[in-house]
């Protein structure tokens, strides 16, 4: 019930499983990433605690990465597994989401007929699988497309494999921000997650679309007009 994204230069992945620590009180049955890696995407993911999945990185080769997304689920379609933990995602798009999306049966009847196929159980694969359903080169274009479709509640961390280092965010009453730092920028549900590295955040409402790279944060609207946004600052204190 956590979505954390990382764009920087730190080792991706400790920061990403530093965040997801910081919002462990949310509760979760499962966690996972999604980092690029030379150009790829490389996704891991598991059934239980944040400890599940640190285990998991450390039996595998490192992944030297900068920028990716992560996430804790509480499952509300498909029970936990491994294979229903998030990130969920196609050859070309990988997602992360907190929420619940109401019409992803019709969504995922929809796609079989286009030929798509479903791993898991989740309303989350029928928004991933959409989005890279819609994508045509422009993920703007596609995460228009997509949200014009979809109802629900939802919080998005999306990446795209022909955009590396790049992280998009979406919401719709599930809760989500961006943390912005020097020479790094952050996604995560609640600011105690980013606090370590800034106290600086956007706040990201309905119908906004969040790009972000390491060096900028920009935002626009459902017609791709660029929003200007105020800086907050957190007065939390760790
Ligand atoms: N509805 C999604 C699932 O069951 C997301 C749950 C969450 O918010 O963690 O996988």
């Amino acid at each position: 019930c956590g979505i954390v994204g990382y764009a920087g230069d730190r080792e991706c992945v400790e920061v990403l499983l530093d965040s997801l620590s910081k919002l462990e009180y949310r509760g979760y049955d499962s966690a996972g990433i999604a980092v690029f890696e030379k150009g790829k995407i490389v996704v891991e993911k598991t059934q239980g605690k944040l400890s599940n999945l640190r285990d998991k990185l450390n039996e595998r080769e490192k992944i030297d990465g900068h920028c990716g997304i992560g996430h804790t689920r509480w499952a509300t379609h498909g029970e936990p597994s491994d294979i229903n933990s998030h990130p969920h995602g196609s050859k070309r798009v990988s997602i992360v989401h907190n929420g619940i999306i109401e019409n992803y049966k019709e969504i995922k009847k929809f796609l079989i007929s286009k030929g798509y196929t479903f791993v898991s159980e989740t309303d989350t694969e029928t928004v991933a699988k959409l989005i890279d359903y819609h994508y045509n080169g422009d993920p703007v274009d596609a995460i228009i497309k997509t949200l014009a479709d979809v109802r629900g509640a939802y919080a998005l961390g999306i990446i795209f494999k022909d955009y590396p280092e790049t992280i998009y965010a979406v919401r719709k009453d599930s809760p989500l921000i961006i943390g912005t730092g020097d020479g790094e920028n952050f996604i995560a549900s609640d600011v105690p997650a980013i606090l370590k590295y800034t106290n600086k955040y956007y706040l990201l409402e309905e119908n906004e679309i969040a790009t972000i790279k390491s060096d900028r944060v920009e935002f626009c609207d459902t017609h791709k007009q660029s929003i200007v946004k105020e800086v907050l600052t957190s007065e939390f204190d760790l």
